[in-house]
Order: C-alpha cells, then sequence, then structure tokens
C-alpha cells in the first residue's frame, strides 16, 4: 500500500472477529484506511472461542471470510493488542489521532449468577461459560494453558438460551467419551455430536444406563416455551406465539433426545449450598410467568440441588474499556441502529459488543449496517485530520512489539501450526 493513499479517514476498529473483519472490509472499500486491534494472536473471536469446536464447517466458513476481509487493500492487522491493555482507549483518539473508532469486541465477560457471594467460589465449584467453553474448544491442544476443568456427573447448569445446550451438550458428550475410553473405546466427539449420544452408544452395543451416569441437567427460570431458541416475530399474534413456543419446544427435545441432559423449568437461584471452601450446589426457589412475562418467585417453595460443578450460562456482557460510557452491563449508545456511542460523535458500536447476544449473521448485519453508516459520514467529511505518516509509524512500533511483520496469511499458519503441532 501506498503511504501517499488519499485515504478518506484513518479508523481504528476493535476487536477482527466477524464484526470488526466486516466494519473493516466495508469502510475499506469505502476509502478509509482501517487499522484492526485484536486483543488475541488469531482474530476469530467467539467462532473459534465461543462457538463449540463441533461446527468445524460453520467455523471454517467464517474464517476465511475473517481472513479475506482482514488482508484487503486498506486493512492493516494489528495481533495480540487489546484495546485497555496494550494501548488505552483515549492513545487511540490522542496520541494515534484516528478519525473514528469502531468498537466489535465482542461480549466476553459471563453475566454474574445473581446470587450474593457465589463468585467467590469461581473454580471452586462454580465455572462461568465463557471460559468452560474456551476450555472444550482448546483444552486438548498441546501446550494448552487455559482455564481447567474437570467435567463431573450430575453438574448443575444455569441458563436457557442455545448456549446453556451447547453448555449442557459439552458436559453429556465429554462425559460419555471418558466412559467409553475407560471401556477402551476412542470415540470421536465431534462424530458423537452428528450421531447424538444414544445412536453412537448403539453402536458400540451400549445403552446409556450402562454407563452408570446420571448426566447433567438444566435450571431454567421460564418455561420450556419461553426458552429463546427460535425468535419471534415483532409484535406476534397469539397464532404467532403459539407457533414460535411449539418451535422451541421441538428444537429443546430434538436436544433432549440427542445429548440425554433434563431440564428443570421455572426454577431460579436464591442461594449457595456450601461444603468447606466448595460450592456443593445451589438453592432454587420455584418460578411463576407473572402477567407481565417475567419470571415471579413463588414464596415458600424452594428446592436444594446438591451438585459437584455449577455451570452459570446466563448471558455475556462487553467488558468494560475505561474512557467509554457504560450503562448498567452495556455500552452507552445513544441509538442501537447505527451504534452510535453517547458522548462521542466518532465512536460506534458494533455486533455483540452492543448487545451482548446475538449469532454470526446479526453480528455482520449490525455491523454492516454501522459501517454504511459511518460510511456516509466520511462522504461529507473526506479528509483525515492526522498526518498518516505519524499514525503509520505508531502502527509499525505496535506490530514490531508483538513480533508481527505484516505477512497477515503466514502468521496464521504459523498461529495455527503452534496450536495443534503434536495433534496429529
Ligand atoms: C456457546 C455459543 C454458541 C454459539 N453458537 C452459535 C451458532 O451456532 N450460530 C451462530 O450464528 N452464532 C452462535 N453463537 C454466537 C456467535 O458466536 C456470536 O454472536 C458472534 O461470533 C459474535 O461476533 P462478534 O464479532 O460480534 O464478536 P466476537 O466474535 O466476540 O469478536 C470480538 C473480537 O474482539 C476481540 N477483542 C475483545 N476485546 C478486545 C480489546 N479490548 N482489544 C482488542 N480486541 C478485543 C476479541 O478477541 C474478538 O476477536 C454462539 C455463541 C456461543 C457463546
Amino acid at each position: 500500500m501506498s503511504e501517499e493513499a488519499p485515504y478518506r479517514a484513518h479508523v481504528a476498529i476493535i476487536g477482527g472477529a466477524t464484526a470488526g473483519a466486516e466494519a473493516a472490509d466495508r469502510l475499506a472499500a469505502a476509502g478509509a484506511l482501517c487499522v484492526v486491534f485484536e486483543q488475541n494472536g488469531r482474530p476469530y473471536g467467539k467462532v473459534e472461542d465461543g462457538l463449540p469446536a463441533w461446527h468445524v464447517a460453520l467455523r471454517k466458513k467464517e474464517y476465511d471470510q475473517i481472513d479475506s476481509k482482514l488482508t484487503r487493500d486498506g486493512v492493516l492487522f494489528l495481533p495480540r493488542t487489546g484495546i485497555g491493555r496494550d494501548v488505552s482507549f483515549d492513545q487511540l483518539l490522542e496520541e494515534w489521532g484516528f478519525d473514528l473508532v469502531v468498537l466489535a469486541n465482542g461480549a466476553w465477560r459471563d453475566r454474574p449468577l445473581s446470587v450474593s457471594g457465589a463468585d467467590a467460589y469461581i473454580n471452586r465449584g462454580l465455572v462461568y461459560q465463557n471460559p468452560f467453553i474456551y476450555w472444550f474448544n482448546h483444552h486438548r491442544e498441546p501446550g494448552y494453558d487455559g482455564p481447567s476443568y474437570e467435567i463431573h456427573d450430575g453438574t448443575a447448569v444455569v441458563g436457557g438460551g442455545l448456549a446453556s445446550i451447547d453448555v449442557a451438550k459439552v458436559l453429556q458428550l465429554e462425559m460419555t467419551c471418558q466412559k467409553l475410553a475407560e471401556r477402551g473405546i476412542d470415540q470421536d466427539l465431534v462424530e458423537m455430536e452428528v450421531e447424538g449420544i444414544p445412536a453412537t452408544l448403539a453402536e458400540h452395543g451400549l445403552e446409556w444406563s450402562d454407563l452408570g451416569l446420571q448426566g447433567c441437567t438444566l435450571y431454567y427460570r421460564r418455561r420450556l416455551e419461553d426458552m429463546p431458541l427460535a425468535e419471534a416475530p415483532a409484535n406476534p399474534t397469539p397464532e404467532q406465539i403459539k407457533k414460535i413456543e411449539a418451535v422451541r419446544r421441538r428444537i429443546l427435545e430434538k436436544a433432549q433426545r440427542k445429548y440425554l441432559f433434563s431440564v428443570d423449568p421455572l426454577w431460579t437461584p436464591v442461594g449457595l449450598l456450601t461444603h468447606g471452601d466448595r460450592l456443593g450446589g445451589l438453592r432454587f426457589a420455584r418460578t411463576r410467568i407473572g402477567e407481565d412475562g417475567r419470571a415471579v418467585i413463588v414464596p415458600g417453595e424452594i428446592q436444594n440441588v446438591e451438585a459437584p460443578m455449577v455451570i452459570s450460562s446466563i448471558g455475556s456482557i462487553p467488558m468494560p474499556i475505561k474512557g467509554l460510557p457504560m450503562d448498567g452491563e452495556l455500552l452507552r449508545l445513544d441509538d442501537v441502529e447505527h451504534g452510535r456511542v453517547t458522548t462521542f460523535d466518532n465512536v460506534f458500536g458494533c455486533g455483540n459488543v452492543v448487545t451482548g447476544k446475538g449469532n454470526l449473521v446479526a453480528s455482520r448485519k449490525h455491523s454492516r449496517q454501522v459501517a454504511d453508516f459511518v460510511a456516509e459520514l466520511l462522504e461529507d467529511d473526506a479528509s483525515p485530520r492526522t498526518d498518516l505518516d505519524s499514525l503509520l509509524a505508531h502502527v509499525q512500533e505496535q506490530q514490531a512489539n508483538v513480533g508481527y511483520d505484516g505477512k497477515y496469511d503466514e502468521w496464521i499458519r504459523q498461529a495455527w501450526a503452534e496450536a495443534h503441532q503434536a495433534i496429529s
């Protein structure tokens, strides 16, 4: 790329995954120079670390899309550079001199379990979903040094969305693999995810009851048909509500048939059961659905659930970055549609960082919407306020700090080689 290239603006994009790569692609196409800051070595975000590893084809497709967007003209990649960790948000605007910042940093903080004192038991009986799925996706890699978990039969999962069903599936699949391994059977977990547990066991002449496992249970605070497994249209008619509730039930029943986990609806955690310095389960209160559609506690009905492990899967929220306004758990925005961050006219958010939830299609779509809005602003004000050479000097210095020489394909190849070295 020529240093004299006539960029319309210099844009910092925080996060290089689905939303970040999409924004970089769109804004570079609109004539901006986009510098993509990614905290990790690889830029795949929740595609690599959230989506369970059995989504083999989907992950590959998303990786390819991200790679091609981050290697287009007008995009510079800066790996292993966390904003708020290695470079502050203020530095981006003041020292590096970016005209615009697009936040595409996702939602990497688990919403805290709302039982007083619970977090004192993290990794002593209490586990949160994000590190748990990270562990599941990576723990077989040689040299893995992330969080480490032992799977326990009888685990209680608190949650109710698609992600919490994935947590239940991970537990069931891992436990079944372990039990088969004890019998000398080396079962491929991804194949079992496709076939389902009963069909896989049948191929080995076994049934679930032969394994001596109780399985995990998902505790949900609302009714089964309220689980956000399929989205209702806006302002649904009573018929549409009925239909969507039936779809949700069918999705859940299919998952339970294939992976044999239990679900116990209309319970919300209200207390901790402890054994010495470990969490040994949860106290749940019965709920009912009130007239406003919210879950309300039914006084006097309590169950104590002893569990060797509790996994909380009640949603993800963005990690706060110093210098950015928050509204409770979420970024404070003037306008969700265009991702405009309150108090700034040049900072925008897109994808999971805005709502904390969503999916790949929603992240990409929102990012496109935000980038197209920002691109329109560039048409009005078409010249960067800062000197390109000084910006490039910052970029090159940081690239050198992290050992990245600007050759994206080689960097990614090397990063995968390190992760998968001894696997094959
Ligand atoms: C268990 C689970 C299962 C799922 N299953 C599906 C599914 O089947 N289908 C589907 O469509 N979606 C699924 N999703 C949702 C989907 O993975 C996400 O909605 C989507 O990947 C979010 O993309 P994003 O780009 O908005 O955020 P992310 O993918 O989170 O990208 C954010 C990026 O920003 C980087 N970053 C964060 N903070 C900083 C910082 N301070 N500085 C620099 N970089 C930073 C991160 O490392 C990351 O690369 C699932 C999610 C989970 C958790």
